[in-house]
């Protein structure tokens, strides 16, 4: 018999149900279909900090909302995979929105809080949106891949580069065609010298996108040796992602012909 589909739950029932939904990079232009739906029909949304406030406002006034993000926990660390209320309210019978950032099962967790909600019995669905690195290089026009120039995107974070596990993720990272990193905001110096370090040529096009989608987007060009000095004369604290590979030479070139043909 085939396995039940996470998407088909079951008839609804007062037993409550977790909505594991992809919020995207920040445009509500670029959430789903369905998880603009779910957000409707509401009564908890538990999101991360990362999700803006547009977005929230998609749901009823009568929804209750909690930040539940991981910077959320308290001074304890209390909770290990998933927000407890998340799992009170569901107990309680309320359909719970988990709004996340990006696509719930790209480095948010998602995976995890999908592990806790079964071993606590609690139905979930999971709807994925797209990820911050697709939102980013769509808007600042750089094509991940390229016939000529890139065959190859890898997603990574940059914990990989600097954790103790990195070692082993180097030889990986630096021969990916395009590589993007997740995190990148933090020790980018420290971490772009690390890829040239291990072979990557320091005149490799790199690209800094900050607040991907947003009304205070900022993208930032340069190369493996440089991108970083540029990055610290803007002053930003908002999510930022790294591009790095020559497809990010595309942009000039596709801003400069977007251009003419808007003129
Ligand atoms: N699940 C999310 C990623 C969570 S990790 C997703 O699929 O996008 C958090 C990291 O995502 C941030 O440190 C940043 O690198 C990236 N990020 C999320 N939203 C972003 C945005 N609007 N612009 C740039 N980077 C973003």
């Amino acid at each position: 018999m085939a396995e039940r589909s996470s998407r088909s739950p079951g008839p609804a029932s007062r037993s409550g149900m977790v909505h594991l939904v992809g919020a995207g990079p920040g445009d509500p232009g670029l959430l789903t279909v369905r998880a603009a739906e779910l957000l409707r029909i509401a009564e908890v949304v538990a999101h991360d900090e990362l999700v803006p406030a547009a977005l929230l406002d998609l749901a009823p006034a009568s929804a209750e909302r909690i930040p539940v993000g991981r910077r959320c926990r308290g001074p304890e660390r209390e909770w290990t995979r998933i927000h407890p209320a998340v799992v009170e309210r569901a107990q309680a019978g309320l359909r719970v929105v988990r709004l996340k950032a990006g696509d719930p099962f790209v480095f948010g967790r998602g995976g995890e809080e999908a592990e806790a909600l079964a071993e606590a019995g609690i139905p979930f669905e999971v709807v994925p949106g797209i990820t911050a690195a697709l939102g980013a290089a769509a808007s600042a026009l750089i094509p991940l891949t390229h016939r000529d120039l890139s065959s190859d995107v890898t997603f990574a974070t940059a914990h990989e580069l600097s954790g103790s596990g990195g070692r082993s993720a180097w030889p990986r990272l630096v021969s990916s065609g395009t590589l993007v990193l997740y995190m990148g905001a933090r020790a980018l110096a420290a971490n772009l010298a690390r890829l040239v370090e291990h072979g990557r040529a320091p005149a490799t096009p790199a690209a800094w996108i900050g607040s991907a989608t947003r009304p205070e987007e900022r993208v930032v060009v340069g190369t493996l040796a440089d991108l970083a000095a540029r990055v610290a004369a803007e002053r930003h604290d908002g999510p930022a992602i790294v591009v790095v590979g020559e497809v990010v030479s595309l942009r000039a070139r596709l801003l400069a012909l977007a251009r003419e043909a808007a003129a």
